[in-house]
């Protein structure tokens, strides 16, 4: 199969997607080390203590997040982890949702081996991003995580506005995802050789699943830039602090932060 879907509709697309996370589900955690070596770990310690999840006034009020395309589980049991153990709060629930059910049942499984204490906090929901299901209401939620997911998805500003719909007032955007090396033109060209050369071929080798990984780094190609996203964060709603965004490793990856006014 071929994945230069310009033309594909977005239904189309969405079937794209479901069929290379099924296929990837149970390589996709090693995979992850493999492509990142191993860096995908600190951007997400990065990400998540950044955050700062379980940090109220007073310590140990409730706090409800929600973490979109969560996948096996990766930031919402980094949430857990720094809320109970950093911030010593044990009122911080998060909702691990994905529209893959094969995903989600591998964070399922995952989420065992957590202490009783974490795996209580956590919960987890099938639902696509761009139509979140009404039982996640409006104006309920502290905290909205999006981390290497938001690329997938078929239509970017209906997932954005779905995340303004149901954050508080004063509620916090955030996504962490693959961006643009474009500062550092030498970087940027031995990372592209890296992503469209060895990626599909490790994918190859170690998941026998050539297609799937392709399709991974050319969806990485076409994301929008740090400011293009950053602009799409605002036309949905959201307030920026300075530029909006941090680069990490060059720009390999980018954190993006929103406040819902
Ligand atoms: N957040 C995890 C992490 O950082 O390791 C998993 C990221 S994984 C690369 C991308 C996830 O996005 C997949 O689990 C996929 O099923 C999910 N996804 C794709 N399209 C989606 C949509 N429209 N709504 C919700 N999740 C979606």
């Amino acid at each position: 199969t071929h994945f230069g879907y310009e033309t594909v509709t977005e239904s189309e697309k969405q079937q794209r997607v479901a069929g290379v996370f099924t296929s990837v589900a149970e390589s996709y955690d090693k995979m992850n080390d493999l492509m990142s070596l191993g860096v995908h770990r600190l951007w997400k310690d990065h990400f998540v203590s950044s955050l700062n999840p379980g940090a109220t006034t007073p310590i140990g009020n409730p706090q409800t997040i929600l973490d979109v395309a969560g996948g096996t589980g990766d930031i919402a049991f980094r949430m857990q982890q720094h809320a109970q153990s950093y911030n010593s709060n044990p009122n911080v629930k998060i909702i691990v949702s994905d529209i893959n059910p094969d995903m989600l049942a591998v964070g399922r499984q995952r989420s065992l081996a957590l202490p009783a204490t974490h795996q209580a906090n956590l919960s987890f929901l099938e639902a696509n991003a761009e139509v979140l299901p009404p039982k996640l209401e409006d104006n309920s939620l502290d905290l909205y995580t999006v981390s290497f997911g938001i690329r997938n998805f078929s239509n970017i500003p209906a997932a954005l506005r779905e995340a303004h719909r149901v954050l508080k007032p004063g509620g916090v955007f955030a996504c962490l995802e693959f961006s643009k090396v474009d500062k550092y033109p030498l970087f940027n060209a031995v990372y592209k050789q890296w992503s469209f050369g060895a990626i599909p071929l490790i994918g190859q080798l170690v998941a026998g699943d050539r297609d799937s990984y392709q399709y991974l780094v050319e969806s990485i190609e076409r994301f929008p830039s740090q400011e293009d996203f950053r602009d799409m964060i605002v036309d949905a709603g959201f307030e920026v602090a300075g530029k909006g965004y941090e680069d990490l490793t060059g720009g390999i990856a980018a954190i993006h932060r929103g406040i819902k006014p």
